[in-house]
């Protein structure tokens, strides 16, 4: 349902600030939130048309920040690598791609994300301006509210983490101009499928782009008002490495270069100290907390509630399947609600289910541009219409319903049952994507990543070559 004419959804569990949940009706006209009305039903007459959510929840859609649409179709191909050694492969698995590829790998993560509510994603993809475009295209037909992030880089991956060796290669395609790449990506897109794909500038990291690439994208960035997205900080090498390179310290080096400040999303910032989250807590820049990937890649565990107690805008992402595991962002608000209690001393400062479940909304929707003109990740009036329904009927998980939002996000494998963005239901549990065929794009993307695994067999032996290398300059050191 989209258009002007309002809509309504009756008889949900709709979160409240101050009293919990409570059944009402939700009346949507054209893509946002027109009235919520509490513990009164919607007078018969009032929008014709409507979804019956009784014993239902409603909401807001959630917002995964870092996801890699490349990683899609090489999910699960190797194991147990640390990022510096995993990089090659996931670099073996991407380069062949083709458009089609790119298409299918698209469409397949928007199935996995509209079953687990997922209304808006940030997608950080190594392609060239063509399979970039395949990229953008894809995403328009599924409905969801995206934000792509071309990941550039000037440095060979060896290069940065300080190996010098004949095997090196950038981590994605190398351009003439690589902020150029991401400005005239935004300006052919950034709007587009009725303003749901948005651009943002996508710096890998900063020791895999030159000062003057990365000078570059913030001044861009300031000129244009486009959003930057960047890795930070993930792992102990890169920290190592980073503590090398920059005299001040890797943070106080990208505030100097101007790329701390509110339109900035980081992503990971596993190993920064006291004084670089104080610096980004004064920025105004977000932190995108991804913890599936930072524990499967071995990185460690972000200072989450310093940075929250700091200040900082902390969202939530998943990373890519072939780092994450999935794309289903309740996985990373149960890690983010149990994973910091192990590390913070003083119980009563453990994370809510509360304030995880606006990790994964309304901050989310906050760093990534999002949040205006009108608010985005929660069910108010006047915020977008982006609003997820699950079924909680016949589920022994929510019986007794004690605290819909702790059990929600502890044992929430519920499959979403409506998902609505902008006003418009792209998605129900009966019929699947409304804008496309679920069977057939689950079948040909399964052919295709078959058939790019076995393409790209020289270029995983290539990785594994890097491996062995890698492994024989450890031992030197140690
Ligand atoms: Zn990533």
């Amino acid at each position: 349902m989209a258009g002007s004419e309002p809509w309504t959804i009756r008889q949900a569990l709709i979160p409240t600030a101050d009293r919990g949940f409570c059944k009402g009706d939700i009346r949507i006209r054209g893509d946002k939130i027109e009235e919520i009305r509490l513990d009164a039903p919607t007078r018969e007459g009032d929008s014709p048309r409507s979804i019956v959510a009784d014993g239902m929840v409603a909401l807001p859609g959630l917002v995964n920040a870092h996801v890699h649409s490349h990683g899609v179709l090489s999910k699960a191909v190797v194991e147990g690598f640390p990022l510096e050694v995993w990089s090659h492969y996931a670099k073996a698995g991407r380069e062949l791609m083709s458009e089609e590829d790119v298409r299918y790998a698209c469409l397949l993560a928007s199935v996995e994300l509209m079953r687990a509510g997922v209304s808006t994603v940030l997608d950080h993809p190594y392609y060239d301006r063509r399979r970039l475009d395949a990229c953008a295209k894809a995403w328009g037909e599924t409905g969801l509210r995206v934000v792509v992030a071309p990941s550039i880089a000037d440095k060979g991956m060896l290069e940065s983490i300080g190996v010098s060796s004949g095997d090196d290669s950038a981590p994605g395609p190398m351009e003439e101009d690589p902020a150029g790449l991401c400005e005239s990506f935004a300006r052919d897109w950034s709007g587009a499928f009725d303003g749901r794909l948005r651009v943002m500038y996508g710096p890998s990291a900063p020791h895999r782009c030159s000062d003057g690439l990365l000078r570059r994208v913030a001044d861009g960035s300031s000129r244009s008002g486009l959003g930057v997205h960047l890795h930070l900080l993930e792992t102990r090498t890169q920290a190592r490495i980073c503590r090398q390179s920059y005299e001040r310290g890797v943070v106080r080096h990208l505030d100097s270069l101007g790329l701390l400040n509110p339109r900035t999303s980081l992503v990971h910032c596993v190993w920064l100290d006291p004084e670089e989250i104080e610096v980004i807590a004064r920025s105004g820049a977000s932190v995108v907390h991804v913890p599936a990937s930072n524990l499967l890649l071995g990185s460690g565990i972000a200072p989450v509630k310093s940075m929250v107690r700091a200040g900082v805008n902390v969202c939530l992402g998943t990373d890519g399947p072939n780092c994450g595991g999935s794309l289903d962002l309740r996985d990373s608000m149960r890690l983010a609600l149990l994973l910091h209690r192990v590390t913070e001393g003083d119980y009563e400062d453990w994370p809510s289910a509360r304030s995880v479940f606006q990790l994964g909304t309304r901050n989310g929707a906050y760093a990534l541009g999002l949040d205006a003109p009108a608010p985005l990740g929660v069910l108010r009036e006047g915020a977008k219409a982006d609003i997820a329904l699950f079924d909680l009927r016949n589920k022994p998980e929510f019986v007794p319903n004690n605290d819909l939002l702790l059990q929600f996000i502890l044992a929430g494998s519920v499959e979403c049952e409506t998902l609505v963005v902008d006003g418009e239901v792209i998605y129900t549990r009966e019929g699947g994507p409304a804008r496309f065929e679920e069977a057939e794009i689950m079948e040909t993307a399964g052919r295709l990543g078959t058939d790019l695994i076995r393409r790209s067999r020289a270029l995983y032996d290539g990785a594994e070559r890097v491996r062995r290398l890698l492994h024989a300059v450890a031992a030197k050191d140690t």
